[in-house]
């Protein structure tokens, strides 16, 4: 007890409790802390759960006899709470760590088996591979070379841009530093250039894949169609933003037979075909896209494509399957916070950044937002993030009012910094898909409860339900709690995922 505390106490009998503390006192001493505590528990450690109202009941299908009702309103809190299932670790780490499992499991399975896939999907020829945006001007950089750090921009000489930044930096950067990814000088860069290859990065993937069927039957020395009618092209992708706000690309590429993962393909599809028609076919890709400062512009991949193979657990050169699962899992609950932007919209939910919305008597100012496109009146040019975000972010506005840039929906992907394609996609018969790994698990969760409440099977009986939503996230008190209960939670479930790996 500190002499102030001390005094305190003597003064006035007893000492003074701080707020926060009488806020958990009151949320303990509430009836049904116990039962909270146990939803809390059952979110598996969601930090944003949402409340939900309502009713769901079990009824036998045979003689519609209601053999179970759960109702909210029968809780003391009057309400179910459910995770919030977000995928990024930076908004929920517990429900992002779910996610992981799943992304993980999804592409393992599509290099080794499992899950429905037959083991012999390892035998079919696949590569793991790196496609990134080109430079659009020179950026501060961490460079390393036999673990150490080496200068940013060596130049000798005191070269000067048109616009008095030296050439050179001196630096040695850490991978903390904030300058990292960062342009030598912003005025040099060319960030409509950046802004537009973003906007069209989900294009040059989508012609990518076709080009790479092309360079596939070109070097098999047969037509597309006959190609297609033999080889099926499947692939698992996840974007990853780099330092410089601009996204990569990493993918599975696999060569299955016509019917997908369980079929092999003919002897002559090897790894080989596939590691050289990769590079050959980013190579070739070309999007083109109204430029407004130039007419028009030809956007490509950059030129470090990076093919690798992917060789089955335990054998040396190459990525092991569990790497490869590992990695692409891991990128797919990111967003775009590596790259210092922000994280919520920042155009108007109703006008979508135009500023006017169209009425019965032709366009009208929109009422939200004065006419000025942002939300909640937000000031572009004075947001939290880097000064290189912002400029990304002032460049997708401004191309973004631009008629002939309008399918682009600039404005609304902004905070994005352009991109609005998604995090992470796979060809249809790839894998499993990430739903009928969470219906699986909802099932065995349905199935216990099924058990705990002596009901019968999913066979006979049918389930009505009626939720609404009511709410998200914890009060403060109740978060400092839900934090101690989560973190048991979230121990006990990875004691029983690596129970489950080791068998
Ligand atoms: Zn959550
Ligand atoms: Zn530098
Ligand atoms: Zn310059
Ligand atoms: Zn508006």
């Amino acid at each position: 007890m500190t002499h102030e505390e001390k005094k305190k106490e003597e003064s006035h009998g007893r000492p003074e409790i701080p707020a926060w503390m009488r806020a958990v006192a009151e949320v303990i001493s509430a009836p049904g802390y116990e039962r909270w505590a146990r939803q809390v528990a059952a979110t598996g450690g969601c930090s944003a759960p949402v409340r939900l109202v309502g009713e769901s009941q079990v009824i036998d299908a045979g003689t519609g006899e209601v053999l179970h009702i759960y109702r909210t309103a029968d809780e003391p809190t009057g309400h179910l709470l459910v995770a919030c299932g977000n995928r990024r670790g930076a908004v929920c780490p517990a429900c992002s760590h779910i996610y992981q499992r799943d992304v993980f499991h999804l592409i393992r399975s599509g290099l080794s088996g499992g899950k429905g896939v037959p083991e012999a999907v390892r035998e079919h020829p696949r590569v793991f591979a790196t496609l990134t945006a080109p430079s659009f001007g020179a950026v501060h950089t961490q460079r390393e070379r036999n673990g150490k750090t080496l200068v940013c921009r060596p130049r000798r000489g005191g070269g000067v841009c048109g616009h008095g930044v030296p050439e050179r930096c001196g630096a040695r950067h850490d991978g903390a530093d904030i300058r990292v990814g960062q342009p030598i000088c912003p005025d040099c860069y060319d960030y409509a250039g950046a802004v537009l290859w973003q906007a069209h990065a989900g294009r040059l993937w989508h012609r990518f894949t076709l080009e790479l069927r092309r360079q596939l039957a070109r070097r098999a020395g047969m037509s597309r169609r006959r190609f297609d009618a033999l080889v099926r092209v499947s692939f698992a992708k996840v974007a990853e933003y780099q330092r410089r706000g601009l996204v990569h690309f990493h993918a599975v590429i696999r060569l299955d037979g016509p019917g997908g993962h369980d079929d092999p393909p003919p002897g002559w599809a090897t790894a080989q075909l596939l590691a050289d028609a990769v590079p050959e076919a980013a190579g070739l890709v070309q999007v083109l896209s109204p430029d407004p400062g130039n007419g028009q512009r030809v956007l490509a991949w950059g030129d470090q494509i990076d093919v690798r193979a992917i060789v089955v657990r335990g054998d040396g050169g190459g990525l092991s399957d569990e790497a490869v699962a590992g990695y692409i899992a891991k990128y797919a609950s990111k967003g775009a916070e590596s790259s210092g932007t922000i994280d919520r919209r920042l155009s108007c939910g109703r006008c979508k950044g135009v500023g006017t919305v169209t009425m019965a008597r032709g366009p009208a100012v929109c009422k939200r937002c004065g006419g000025v496109g942002t939300a909640g009146g937000l000031d572009l040019d004075r947001l939290p993030v880097t000064e290189h975000a912002r400029r990304m972010i002032r460049t997708c506005w401004d191309l973004g009012g631009r008629p002939e840039l309008e399918e682009l929906r600039l404005r609304p992907w902004a905070h994005m910094l352009g991109f609005r394609g998604h995090f992470a996609t796979k060809s249809r018969r790839y894998s499993v898909t990430l739903s009928t790994l969470r219906q699986d698990r909802a099932e065995h969760k349905t199935a216990e409860s099924r058990q705990r409440n002596g009901l019968p099977g999913p066979e006979s009986t049918e389930v009505l339900a009626h939720w609404r939503f009511a709410g998200q996230g914890y009060t403060e008190a109740q978060e400092i709690l839900a934090g101690h209960i989560s973190q048991r939670a979230i121990t006990a479930r990875r004691i029983e995922e690596q129970r489950r790996e080791g068998a």
